[in-house]
Parts: C-alpha cells; structure tokens; sequence
C-alpha cells in the first residue's frame, strides 16, 4: 500500500510502498484509513526540523491527525466492530517503571521525554490504507460526524487548554455565578491568539463554554478566517491595525489568552496586557528563530503583582479526545457551515508532497485516502 514518508537523512518527502499492517495480538484492530489533516507539524517535520524515524527505519510514514473505519478486531476487542468510525490517539508511553504519568495511561505528561508519537516521534503515523493499533487508543466517534472528524484531534489541543484553564483557577474564586441559559464561563473573557484550525476551534470551544471570546490574528479583516470566525459569533481584530494596548481596551480585562499563533513575538507583547488573575496557555510549537528582545521584568512584575499563571500544553489523554468528540458534536449542532468551512480543500496521497512543501493556503487541508467516496474539494 501507498504511504506519506519523509526521509530526513536524504531529507526527502515522497510517495513509498509501505507493508501493509496485521493483527497479532488479540485486543488490536485494523483500521482503514479515511481521511488525514495536515497541520503545522507535519510541515515542519517536512522542513526536517523535527520528527524522528522508527528504530530501524531511514523513513517515518507521516500523519497523526487521522479518521478511520474499523475492518478487523481481534479476540479481546470488545467496544469496537467493523464499520464503526474512529479516532485514533496520538501519543504512546514510554516504558519506563518510575514514569507515574505514563503509568497512569497520561502520556500526555510523559515525565521521561521518552514517549512515542504517531506520525511525529518513533512510530509510523496515518497517512496511508490501513493502520493496526490497540483498541484502548482507538476513540469511537458518531456516524454523524463523518464529514468533519478529522478535526477531533486538532480540537483535542483547545479541550486539554480549556480544561487546565478550569483546574488551574480552582486557585481562587473563579466560578461565574450561575445564570440560567448561560454556560459556566459566561463571566470570563478569553482572547484567541491566531486564526488557524487550532485557533479557530478554541475560539468554538471558548464560546460553548460561555466566555467573552475574540480572535487577534495577523491578517486584516475581512478575509477567509475572519469570515469563518464571525460566523459562529467571534469578534475577529487584526494585530495589523490595532496593537495589543488597544485590543486591551477593547476587550476589557482579559481573563484568558489562548495562544494558537505559532510565533513568540506577539504572543508576549500579548502576555503584556493580560489581566488580573489571568492564565496564559501556550499551545504553538515555533520553529526556532533569531532571539528576540523581551520586557522581562515588566513580564515578571506583571506575573508576581497580577497574580498570572502562564502554562504550556501538549498533546491529549482519552478523556480530552472524548470530551472533543461530544464538542465536536455541539458545534455541529450550532454552527454546521462554520466547522465544515474549516476544512478548506480535501486532495489525494499524490497532491500531498505539494501541501507539504510548497506555501501555506487555507485553513485545514485534509487528504481523503477514500477518494473514490468523497468528493474532492
Ligand atoms: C500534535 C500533538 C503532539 C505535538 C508535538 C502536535 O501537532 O497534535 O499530538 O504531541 O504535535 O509533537
């Protein structure tokens, strides 16, 4: 079967034979592969920037967000059949005894750096026909959701955020008092950082939630994504035309930054005018840079005296996955035309080197391994 592989030796991006999987043990299942997104990651592994071959292997097969269709179960499968849709989780766990994190089935908060990561770090990844894997990494999504569950892994990284944000703040009174109709963060204003598929779906979960949401990306308004956002109700402000002091006014007290931008030179002149008791989660991964200039000591003045707790995330446990599966379900309900605006172009394996390589464009890319059924955009 056909496969997505980067070489970084060579340091080369192209189309292989790859071995297809079977089953050999009795709680895996062979799941065939139906639609896989590109994001952000992928280009950079295919800058060789980052992502690591499996032992053994010059090639790592890419893609790790991934929607696929049961074919096979084995003996001890006993939540999944043929037919049903899933979602499969990205990260593995290390083997190490004293990691508590991934002892628990959380690693998410790999303690030893030592996990393993489909389509990324150590194991083949989704881009291509059938995929084997364990059941208890295999989330069941509804039929209904077909057509945009592709995103449920990138919508796993504003879940693990926003549920962080909650524990988090459990540190003081937080709770919004409680009004009939309005979800608990209706007292809350929170400010997107960025306008891609990972901004854009925090800015769905953020609203859902019941916060004041804004989106504050590069690009002047109106276009593609600014549209998108304000179709589900979002305002959108470009950095372009008003700099972080004045969104600051605008907005009023921002309780939450979730930065999804990918670059650190905004996000902390952003960090700046976070407010009191505010929490700033860092989502992007940057490639990296010459250093920049920072208002270190107004950042830590700010941090001490604003009583700021500022947090990183990566990757997701089953229970994110889950609670993104049943969101995903909610902004469906809400706002169908928006999620499925989302994704901006479906294309085959062969149209993939381009996505990869060449420039950036639209919103959420996504390769339909099932061309045959779906129609390509
Ligand atoms: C993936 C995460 C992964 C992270 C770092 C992201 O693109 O969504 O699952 O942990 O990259 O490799």
């Amino acid at each position: 079967m056909k496969a997505i592989a980067v070489f970084p030796n060579k340091k080369e991006v192209g189309i292989i034979d790859h071995a297809s999987p079977q089953l050999s043990l009795n709680n895996e299942v062979k799941i065939r592969m139906l639609e896989v997104g590109i994001c952000g990651t992928d280009r950079e592994i295919c800058c060789f920037d980052y992502g690591t071959p499996p032992n053994g292997f010059d090639h790592l097969v890419l893609g790790h967000e991934g929607l696929g269709e049961v074919v096979e179960v084995g003996s001890s499968v006993h939540h999944l059949v043929p037919g049903d849709l899933v979602v499969p989780m990205v990260r593995r766990p290390c083997t190490h005894a004293h990691c508590m994190a991934c002892r628990a089935d959380r690693s998410d908060f790999c303690y030893t750096g030592d996990f393993i990561e489909l389509g990324i770090k150590a194991s083949h990844g989704f881009m291509t026909d059938f995929v084997v894997d364990e059941e208890k990494y295999l989330c069941p999504v509804p039929p209904g959701l077909r057509d945009v569950a592709v995103l449920i892994e990138p919508l796993t990284v504003a879940e693990k955020a926003i549920a962080q944000i909650w524990q988090i703040q459990q540190r003081l009174p937080w709770a919004c008092p409680v009004v009939p109709g309005k979800a608990p963060g209706h007292c809350h204003r929170a400010v997107v950082l960025g306008a891609g598929p990972i901004g854009i779906l925090g800015a769905m979960a953020l609203k859902i939630g019941g916060f004041e949401t804004f989106v504050y990306s590069r690009s002047p308004a109106p276009n593609m994504k600014s549209d998108l956002v304000e179709s589900f109700g979002v305002k959108y402000i470009s950095s372009e035309n008003c700099s972080p002091k004045q969104l600051a006014e605008e907005v009023g007290q921002i309780d939450v930054v979730y930065e999804a931008m990918g670059g650190a030179r905004l996000a902390f002149e952003v960090w700046k005018v976070l407010g009191l008791n505010g929490v700033f989660v860092f989502t992007g991964i940057p490639g990296f840079k010459a250093p920049i200039d920072i208002d270190a000591d107004l950042l830590m003045r700010n941090v001490v005296l604003k009583n700021q707790v500022v947090v990183g995330t990566v990757n997701a446990g089953r229970e994110t996955f889950e609670t993104a599966i049943h969101n995903l379900g909610i902004f469906m309900q809400r706002w169908p035309d928006s999620v499925r605006a989302l994704i901006t172009g479906r294309y085959t394996l062969k149209d993939t080197r381009d996505l990869l390589l060449g420039k950036a464009r639209g919103i959420k890319n996504v390769i339909a391994l099932d061309s045959k059924k779906t129609k390509l955009s």
